[in-house]
């Protein structure tokens, strides 16, 4: 047996994959991808074959993989130490990169990190300050939470009773906290006063709601909630779990309408894609709330066994490092406008019925010509990926949205390449013409 079948056969015999009906997965005639390197936005399979990383894997790669700069500063690492508690120590690599995430906002107005593992657990960690934050401003009785319709801030109990897309949420509902969700700053508006004045933080994914399917929030709306939560004395949670390093064009999605929040979830791109690591940042205000004598018990219990991990932490350096020095947001301007006319050329072919785009993130969905969605059943957007990856592309969809996400390092070539996959593949499975 060659190592492909017997990494095939293991896994179908013992993993289980986010996301995945199982038994579509095991069943002989499907062949799981075993991806075995990576090199810039190209990934290899065990069976030699190349394909652009047209989702960073899964929202994570930021400059490509194996970037030098981050293996390098991973050994010089690895060679001193890769983890030791952050609960009644420190370490060098986390303690410099919570003064560099600090640092990377105006007058220091999110001077404090806390540390966590992956984007659930940076929600996490919001969602227990601002609870704890209004009890100890002796004001229990702002509990209330805010989230929108369409949002999804991830898997653990806490940071899915926030989300907003049924298919994720709507069998552990009874378990959820309460959680108000709405569809527009109208409706949080439109809330009876001493219902505002209970709420007491609200969460949005700034600019794009991209587990929606790369929905666009509109122009200024950001800026607008934020004065509105002003007026209600409202903490503001963004999570920029997706949006964060880059992908929207400027290094976090809230710079784009000057907006500060009182907390801000980073977490996929924050090690460039290398290792899980998350942080939540926040303000001093909330921060002084928590200092006191031992007795007073306003200490935050919370923490987790990897948290402030000085591996991913040395990563996260090495891709602030690259961001700079390299000019990674000047090099990938031309290269966001380089994608919108590729996607333009998109909209002429049948099917595609509309193409939306943030930066360096687009959705691109299909729909048969009627304009109704194709039955969800058909797996329309799953298999038009998958035929995607015979042209040397690899992503996924959400529905029939098609995901395009690339790595901030991919090139005009790749993206031309990428964004032709998608055409074929979209031709293949759909047709060339209404029918
Ligand atoms: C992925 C994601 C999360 C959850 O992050 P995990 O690392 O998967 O727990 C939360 N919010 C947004 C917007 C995301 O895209």
């Amino acid at each position: 047996m060659n190592h492909t079948d017997c990494w095939v056969q293991w896994d179908k015999r013992h993993s289980w994959h986010p996301f995945t009906q199982m038994k579509a997965w095991c069943s002989p005639d499907h062949e799981p991808l075993v991806l075995v390197e990576g090199q810039g936005a190209i990934l290899k399979d065990s069976r030699g074959r190349k394909y652009i990383d047209g989702n960073s894997s899964i929202w994570t790669n930021i400059h490509g993989h194996a970037h030098p700069r981050i293996i390098e500063a991973m050994r010089k690492q690895l060679d001193a130490v890769a983890h030791v508690s952050f609960l009644g120590s420190t370490n060098a690599p986390a303690a410099e990169l919570s003064s560099r995430l600090a640092a990377l906002f105006p007058e220091e107005k999110l001077p404090r990190v806390f540390f966590s593992d992956d984007g659930s657990t940076a929600i996490e960690v919001a969602l227990k300050m601002a609870t704890q934050f209004w009890q100890l401003q002796g004001q229990p009785q702002r509990c209330g939470l805010i989230a929108f319709h369409g949002a999804y801030h991830g898997d653990t109990f806490g940071a899915s009773s926030l989300g907003g897309i049924p298919l994720f949420t709507e069998r552990f509902h009874r378990f959820h906290f309460p959680v108000e969700h709405i569809g527009s700053l109208e409706e949080l508006a439109a809330l009876p006063s001493f219902l505002r004045s209970e709420i007491a933080a609200v969460i949005i994914e700034p600019l794009i709601q991209g587990p929606a399917g790369i929905r666009l929030w509109p122009p200024g709306m950001l800026a607008a909630l934020r004065k509105l939560c002003d007026s209600n004395g409202t903490l503001l949670i963004l999570d920029e779990v997706l949006t964060g390093f880059g992908r929207t064009g400027t290094l976090f999605a809230c710079e784009q309408e000057k907006v500060v929040p009182d907390f801000l979830a980073l977490a996929k791109g924050l090690t460039g894609g290398f290792l899980p690591l998350a942080a939540t940042l926040t303000t001093d205000r909330i921060f002084d709330a928590f200092l006191g004598e031992f007795e007073e018990q306003k200490t935050l219990y919370y923490g987790h066994s990897y948290t402030g991990n000085a591996l991913a932490c040395a990563a996260a350096l090495a891709s602030l490092d690259i961001f700079r020095e390299e000019h990674v947001l000047e090099k990938l301007q031309p290269r966001i406008a380089v994608l919108r006319k590729l996607l333009d050329a998109l909209r002429a072919i049948p099917h595609v019925s509309d193409i939306r785009q943030c930066g360096f993130m687009a959705g691109i969905e299909v729909r048969p010509s009627s304009q109704t969605p194709y039955p969800w059943q058909a797996q329309t957007g799953s298999r038009i990926c998958a035929a995607a990856r015979a042209y040397g592309l690899l992503t996924r969809p959400i529905k029939d949205t098609l995901i395009l996400i690339p790595p901030l390092c991919t090139t005009e070539e790749q993206l031309t390449m990428a964004v032709d996959a998608l055409r074929k593949a979209i031709i293949e499975i759909c047709g060339n013409k209404y029918v």
